[in-house]
């Protein structure tokens, strides 16, 4: 097995090999970023398989995201002597799959209630019926039911020591009522109830039976209630084998708990430890910035990783004075090195810190044509849940009859939503020329004190069409938001607002560079039609695509060039890290509690950019922004301290340190369109070369006069494009 496997090209090592081997009993492989857990894994199912004659669908392997599954079962696929249909049996499956089925054979029949977005909408839609939509945002309720539920326990048992408390409890059960009337049960409550299936010997003991052989990947971010999970299962054969890096926890605020792999074989007393430190993926000095990141940890197990030797480049650094600068160099840079045939698309990858920390470079992708695929999210930023209600509210400032935009636009208002639409179409039939939210101002299904809400969200409305985009921003965070983000009560949970206030931030740096509602909006709006030919495009360059990812979804990834952005303070790290309070939690008795300690926050942010680092086989490319939402922003400590000394720019490719030295217009250089059914379209062109933005003027932008550049400010100038048709 052992040779065959090297002449498919592993050549497993000595601490690797022993690994594969082990057993029976536990076994923990400690190691740190690239060296072989994931490889070692799969080499030890086939192992399991091939020489020890063990049946498939007795081994389960869980891994951490349902990619990562898929993976797993195709490295396994490709080892020798493996059949298809043996690796197919493997159970190779995330937590969440493995509790799901485990439901579905017990007979459970109820319907999935996975989409975040829905889950929101219910979570408000519950709230506004127990008026309590302006004291709670769904989104920070239903995350702390998570955490809650992450340690085991269910809604019924949440505390109720203050209003606050009780407030949010009876939300939250009328949340769970919600979804028990309709038969829907979501991720949390599949495990919380495959868990306690585990309690029921009728249940358990067959499958501790079955699995002979049970095997978990990231190990460093299981939570209480899947660790519970895997002891009981392994149990009666105890070949529990996990294997992880202390140093890449990085879900802590799910629940994760680093001692669960810092304290297994003090659990496991009889466990064998076997150490892997030979990093086969990156580049030794790759290698070397991301070691001496971690190192200053300070809880954490030691390690000494040394390089197999992987031939790569110099970490390179760039410090561009804000995130758009930084968007337009890293899209530059990424388009040159893939037009002079150094790498493809899909041997790269960009990396940030937060949800909203895309924004800027998402708009350069679309607006230049890079074929990518965003994981997570997903959506163009002016359409996520917090924003798109914004900026529904600017869309009706231009015109109040956008129907679809109205009821974002209606905010928390305690107005019926469907029946309001309804009646709003109906009258507008019999008075068109009529604004068309007065209707429901009227509407004497209405309390006065509603009428008066929808009376004064009108007058809002209008007021916000002569002003600046900055300023309708503002004025509409005042109207909504101010009120609940300034309000210190403990029933509202920091990593949630933070998240809110971040989106605001955001979406204040985009208004800015906009002189009016009106080119703003269009802006948006263009950039959501050209998201959708997204598709298009991706299917055009045959799936060769950039990935665009938070570093929280590139864990067990690798690529061989990584752009790292926003490595400054208050990005990387957060400033929820940097904060000298202890942020204030949830019901604090809520959230598990784990990340209350700065200290802890900041070591967590640390391992965040030793995970981004370490992502990177050959190229690794860290930008710097020197500001950050209109405010100055240091270089990131975590550089600082690796290098001792300010790594001005140490080395390397004079290019990296200019911003878009290589820029060419992307579409002349590229014939990725020319599979795709093409038509021509009138646009403006930007007429910076390192730049290269255009926009449609058939979507929106009709006006004669030519606009500045959304991107970079610079004139723009008439022309036509090759799009693809929709
Ligand atoms: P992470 O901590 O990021 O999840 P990991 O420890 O799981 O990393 P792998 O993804 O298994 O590491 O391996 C990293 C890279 O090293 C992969 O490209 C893998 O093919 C390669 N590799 C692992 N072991 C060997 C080996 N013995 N010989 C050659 N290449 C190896
Ligand atoms: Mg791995």
């Amino acid at each position: 097995y052992f040779r065959a496997l090297e002449q498919a090209g592993i050549l497993l090592n000595r601490p690797q090999l022993e690994a594969v081997r082990y057993g029976p009993g536990p076994l923990l492989t400690l190691a740190g970023a690239g060296c072989g857990k994931t490889t070692v894994l799969a080499a030890r199912a086939g192992y399991l398989m091939a020489v020890r004659g063990v049946s498939p669908s007795s081994i389960l392997l869980v891994t951490f995201t349902s990619k990562a599954a898929a993976e797993m079962k195709e490295r396994i696929a490709a080892l020798p002597g493996i059949r298809p249909a043996a690796a197919r049996a493997v159970q190779a499956r995330t937590f969440h799959s493995f509790a799901l089925a485990l439901l579905r054979h017990q007979g459970v029949t109820e319907d999935i209630f996975g989409e975040t977005q829905a889950q929101h909408t219910v979570m408000k839609m519950l709230l506004r019926q127990l008026r309590l939509s302006e004291a709670y945002q769904p989104e920070t309720l239903l995350s702390a039911l998570s955490a809650w539920k992450a340690e085991g326990r269910s809604a019924h048992e949440l505390p109720e020591n203050s209003q606050e408390e009780r407030d949010a409890k009876q939300a939250l059960l009328a949340y769970e009522d919600w979804k028990k009337e309709r038969q829907k049960m979501d991720f949390d409550d599949i495990m919380l109830r495959a868990s306690r299936l585990l309690h029921d010997p009728a249940v358990l003991v067959p499958l501790q039976k079955r699995f002979a052989y049970i095997m978990v990947d990231e190990f460093q971010d299981t939570n209480t209630l899947q660790y519970e999970m895997v002891r009981r299962l392994a149990a009666k054969h105890r070949n529990l084998m996990v294997v992880g890096d202390d140093d890449q926890t990085i879900y802590t605020f799910n629940g994760a708990r680093q001692e669960s792999i810092l304290q297994f074989d003090k659990v496991y007393k009889d466990a064998k430890v076997i150490t892997l430190n030979i990093n086969y993926r990156s580049d030794a000095r790759i290698l070397g910035l991301g070691s001496s990141i971690v190192a200053k940890n300070r809880k954490r197990r030691a390690k000494r990783l040394v390089s197999a030797g992987r031939q790569g480049l110099e970490p390179q650094f760039f410090t561009p004075s804000n995130p758009e600068e930084e968007a337009i160099h890293v899209v530059s840079h990424l388009l040159h090195q893939v037009e002079e045939g150094t790498l493809r698309y899909s041997d790269i990858a960009i990396l940030h810190r937060t949800a909203s920390g895309s924004r800027s470079i998402f708009e350069q992708l679309v607006m230049r044509d890079v074929p990518f695929i965003q994981y997570g999210a997903g959506t163009v930023f002016y359409d996520q849940s917090l924003i798109r209600p914004l900026m529904d509210h600017l869309r009706l400032a231009l015109d109040p009859r956008r129907m679809e935009c109205i009821p974002s636009a209606l905010g928390p208002l305690y107005v019926p939503r469907e029946t309001g639409m309804e009646h709003i179409q109906k009258e507008e039939k019999k008075q068109p020329k009529k604004y068309p939210l007065i209707h429901l101002a009227r509407w004497e299904r209405l309390r006065d004190f509603q009428q008066e809400q929808v009376k004064e969200r009108i007058r809002l409305i209008k007021s916000l069409t002569a002003m600046k985009p900055l300023l309708a921003i503002q004025e509409m965070r005042r109207a909504f938001y101010d009120k609940y983000l300034e309000s210190g009560d403990p029933g509202t949970w920091t990593h949630y607002k933070e998240t809110l206030q971040e989106s605001l931030e955001e979406l204040e740096t985009a208004a800015r560079r906009f002189d009016t509602v009106e080119e703003f909006v269009a802006f948006a709006d263009e950039l959501s039609a050209r998201h959708r030919d997204m598709e298009t495009l991706r299917t055009a360059a045959d799936g060769d695509a950039v990935s665009l990812m938070t570093i929280h979804r590139a864990k067990g990834l690798e690529f061989p060039c990584i752009y790292l952005i926003g490595a400054s303070e208050g990005i990387l790290p957060h400033s929820t890290a940097l904060g000298k309070e202890p942020p204030e939690d949830l019901l604090t008795s809520v959230t598990s509690g784990a990340q209350a300690d700065p200290e802890q926050l900041l070591e967590e942010e640390r391992r965040l950019a030793y995970v981004a680092v370490t992502r990177a086989k050959q190229m690794l490319y860290i930008t710097s922004p020197a500001a950050n939402h209109g405010k100055p922003a240091a270089l990131s400590r975590f550089l600082l301290e690796a290098y001792g000394v300010k790594p001005s720019a140490p080395s390397g490719d004079p290019q990296a340190q200019r911003p878009g030295a290589h820029a060419r217009s992307g579409a002349q250089a590229r014939d990725h369109h020319s599979k795709a059914r093409m038509i021509t379209v009138p646009v403006w062109n930007c007429t910076s070369t390192a730049c290269s933005a255009w926009i449609r003027k058939d979507i929106k932008h009709t006006g004669e006069t030519p606009p500045l550049c959304p991107l970079c400010s610079s004139p723009m100038q008439e022309g036509t494009r090759s799009v693809p048709a929709r």
